[in-house]
């Protein structure tokens, strides 16, 4: 096929593909098989693939998106795309409409929208095709998600007329849908919003087209002086193909006999008088928990554009437009700072220093950030002022951005190198990671993870503790712990003599932890207590045991395991093939931590040779120090033990130099058994 030919053709299959689903979907008549229709479909995603330069922008195949790893580039607004002014009771946006009308002097009217909580989208159209779709960002620099947004269904690839033009709308998802998808994501989303702005950003195309995101479109036709007044803006978006709020009260000081039209279109839409204002909002603040999406509030707008044009801008806002805020943040608060965490497994984590608040109870002063996906569905940067929040007891969390920084400072961005070691961050999932085994925040994080609650729970040796002695150079990794001298913390400044006689004595007394404790205190990736709990039930009773399987590396042999996953099971083959974690298991086995099941648990095994006996004990033994381990090993096997011989005793063991318990044992005719005669008996079976 020519070139001429191919751009013909895919014309053509643009066309059918659009009409099919038109009569598909719209009028619910189909006229030709599933089948064919995808064979239509298919060709033309074949030849868009082959020819991209001839691909058309609003191609009906840009609705499934594609697997190719998306660019954000940073595009500055044609005009400022500024949020809004807030005002959160009724008088007080009383007292703005009453001063608008004050300060114009016109017979103004105004418009009543819902506030969606989504996020922000500027759509530009170049002869009513969709050719860009650019985020908010700070209000005058956004991010070019174009392929993105081509992918949500209600967004008009082309529209009825061949404007060109700008549109601000919002995106957003359906509370249902945020609820199941943010369960599915193991997401970090706090809300609907979040979710929706996180989504947007998505890397691939063809994920963000699985995600059910919805738009409703509210401001358009900058710079176009034919219509001048909002309500017929709205109802010209509609026209065009957008969605626009169902919703949509206007209020002026007589009722309008030219809006007729409109109103008749739009039966949901409610007009009245200045004085129906409140009673509008009131009616919203109760219909709020049937829409299928939050909304925070409701939008209230001068519908005349030229006195828009006249009010202006503050720095911030448009002052001819006001927020209504169903509810006032928890708190407000500045971004001081943004310190980057590296943990233990290497993972990045913002976290925002904001000036202390007060929240549900507790002071406030660090809110995390998760990773540069969150603070772009945010677009939050240092020195911004934010609402946070904290909903039961959960973390505190940025809802979002309510006053940008003056100081000109962006969105922030985490550094490409780790901030404690220099090393170049690697890219996991949304997550970024420090590389380096020996970055000191690593080590740090692993040990103190290790000696910390919940872990080996090392008493007296606390997390300060911990840096002191890497600090001082007495411990470089894990195993140091307990090969280090205590000792030579004498003469340190805090750690007196009793202070190091504790610090040995928590040492050695984490010795008895149990296995399942030290190999979920090893902080290795996906290993918790839950994975540890499984693989230990499933037979994996000895840390030998799992090393000998994951060197056979089989992942079916752990996903046999009911929940343990395919990712887990991974990471147990990859970690215990590690030459620097077998090392690490290696030394702490020869500091005599249990990297088995104890004998305790092992009770079961033990054939039960002295049922039905009672045992005492008499005397010293070479095998048994002390001589109650002895009486231990009779327990295991079935027998009962007591302190006096009474009529009851069956056996006596008896030592060097045994007591009066010897003589009374051979009148109540107990079996007198020796030291040698004992270990035979232990050793039957
Ligand atoms: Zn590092």
């Amino acid at each position: 096929m020519t070139r001429d030919k191919v751009k013909k053709r895919i014309e053509y299959l643009v066309n059918e593909v659009r009409r099919h689903q038109d009569l598909y979907y719209k009028k619910a008549q189909p006229e030709i098989s599933d089948r064919e229709y995808d064979a239509l479909f298919d060709e033309l995603l074949k030849l868009e693939r082959r020819y991209p330069d001839l691909a058309l922008p609003d191609s009906p195949t840009k609705r499934v998106g594609s697997d190719l790893d998306n660019e954000f580039p940073e595009v500055r607004h044609p005009f400022p795309m500024l949020s809004l002014d807030k005002v959160y009771t009724i008088d007080e946006l009383e007292s703005w409409i009453e001063k608008s009308r004050n300060d114009t002097g016109y017979d103004i009217s105004f418009t009543v929208e819902e506030k969606i909580d989504g996020s922000t989208i500027v759509l530009h159209y170049e002869n009513g095709i969709l050719v860009r779709a650019v985020t908010r960002g700070d209000g005058f620099v956004g991010n070019d998600i174009t392929e993105n947004v081509r992918t949500i269904k209600d967004i008009p690839l082309r529209l009825s007329e061949p404007v060109t033009s700008i549109f601000r709308g919002e995106i957003y998802i359906d509370r249902k849908d945020f609820e199941k998808l943010n369960s599915q994501f193991d997401s970090i989303y706090a809300n609907p919003r979040n979710f929706a702005a996180g989504s947007l950003r998505r890397k691939k195309s063809s994920e963000v087209a699985k995600i059910p995101l919805k738009s409703y479109v509210y401001e358009g036709f900058y710079g176009d002086v034919s219509i001048k007044e909002h309500l017929k803006v709205l109802h010209k978006l509609t026209e065009l193909g957008f969605r626009v709020f169902d919703d949509v009260g206007y209020f002026s000081s007589t009722i309008k006999k030219e809006y007729d039209n409109i109103f008749k279109k739009h039966t949901g839409w409610v007009r009245g008088t200045y004085r129906d204002i409140d009673n509008f909002i009131i009616r919203m603040k109760e219909v709020r928990d049937k829409l299928p999406y939050d909304i925070d509030g409701l939008v209230v707008k001068i519908n005349e554009y030229p006195i828009r044009d006249k009010l202006g801008y503050t720095a911030h806002h448009p002052r001819w437009a006001m927020a209504f805020k169903f509810e006032a943040p928890q708190a407000v608060s500045e971004i001081l700072d943004i310190d980057v965490q590296v943990g233990r497994t290497g993972r990045i984590t913002p976290v925002a220093r904001i000036k202390p608040v007060w929240i549900a109870g507790t002071t406030v002063s660090n809110v995390t950030l998760h990773n540069q996906d969150y603070i772009n569905s945010l677009d939050v940067a240092i020195g911004d002022v934010v609402a946070v929040s904290r909903h039961g007891d959960v973390i505190p969390a940025v809802d979002e951005v309510i006053e940008k920084n003056d100081k000109g400072n962006k969105t922030f961005r985490l550094p490409e190198e780790c901030p404690v070691c220099g090393s170049k961050l690697i890219q996991d999932g949304a997550h970024l990671f420090c590389p380096n085994r020996n970055c000191p925040a690593r080590i740090y994080g692993r040990i103190s993870f290790f000696v910390g609650r919940g872990q080996m729970d090392i008493e007296n040796l606390g997390p300060e503790t911990v840096k002191k002695l890497i600090e001082l150079g007495l411990i470089k990794d894990i195993p140091d712990i307990y090969f280090f001298n205590p000792d030579d913390l004498l003469g340190v400044e805090g750690f007196a003599e009793k202070k190091v006689k504790l610090i040995k004595e928590g040492i050695e007394k984490s010795k008895e932890q149990p296995f399942e404790v030290v190999l979920a205190s090893l902080g290795l990736e996906e290993i918790g207590p839950k994975v540890v709990e499984l693989l230990i039930e499933a037979g994996f009773d000895s840390i030998d045991k799992l090393i000998k399987t994951a060197k056979k590396k089989k992942p079916d042999i752990f996903t046999k395991i009911q929940g343990i996953g395919p990712k887990t099971a991974e990471k147990i083959i990859q970690q215990f093939n590690d030459p620097y974690i077998l090392d690490m298991i290696e030394k702490l086995k020869k500091a005599g931590l249990k990297f088995s099941k104890g004998k305790k648990e092992k009770e079961e095994e033990y054939s039960k040779i002295f049922e039905g006996q009672v045992w005492c004990i008499t005397g010293s033994f070479k095998n048994f120090k002390p001589r109650e381990t002895a009486m231990e090993e009779v327990k295991k096997r079935g027998g009962k033990v007591v302190s006096q011989v009474t009529g009851k005793t069956t056996h006596l063991l008896v030592g060097e130099n045994p007591g009066s318990k010897l003589e009374k044992a051979s009148q109540v005719g107990a079996k007198l058994v020796t030291e040698e005669e004992f270990l035979k008996m232990l050793n039957e079976k």
